[in-house]
C-alpha cells in the first residue's frame, strides 16, 4: 500500500500553516513541509487491531507543539475498502486508524533530516 496527500497543518518546523506532504508506505510514515522543507520521518512500530475505535490522543511532549489530527478517505490495506481513516500526527508519533476494520498502524517519530531548524 501506499498513500500519498497533501494536508495543511501548523508545521513543527517553521510554524506556519503550510501544506504538508504526508507520505504513508508499509514501514513507514514521512511528511515533509512545503514551507521550510523540513521533513520527518517515522518507521512503523507495530499494527494491530482494535475491539472499539481507539482515541487517538497525541503524546505528552508533542503537546507544546500540538499534534495534527484528522481524517483521511484512503484504501485500507487491511479489509481493502475505500474508507475513512483517523490520523494523527505530533512530533514523537504517529497514528492511523480504519474507522471499518480498526486496524490501528502505530509509528515512532525516527528522524529528521538536515535541513530540520536550520
Ligand atoms: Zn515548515
Ligand atoms: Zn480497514
Amino acid at each position: 500500500m501506499g498513500w500519498e496527500f497533501d494536508k495543511e497543518e501548523l508545521c513543527f518546523n517553521c510554524r506556519s500553516q503550510a501544506i504538508q506532504r504526508i507520505k504513508v508506505l508499509s514501514r513507514e510514515l514521512l511528511t515533509q513541509c512545503t514551507n521550510c522543507g523540513a521533513e520527518a520521518h517515522y518507521a512503523l512500530h507495530g499494527a494491530y487491531q482494535e475491539k472499539k475505535m481507539p482515541e487517538l490522543i497525541g503524546s505528552d511532549v508533542g503537546e507544546a507543539l500540538g499534534a495534527w489530527c484528522f481524517c483521511h478517505e484512503a484504501l485500507c490495506p487491511n479489509c481493502s475498502s475505500e474508507t475513512t481513516n483517523e490520523v494523527l500526527i505530533d512530533t514523537v508519533m504517529a497514528m492511523i486508524a480504519c474507522e471499518k476494520c480498526l486496524l490501528t498502524r502505530l509509528y515512532r517519530f525516527d528522524a529528521f533530516d538536515k535541513s530540520w531548524r536550520r
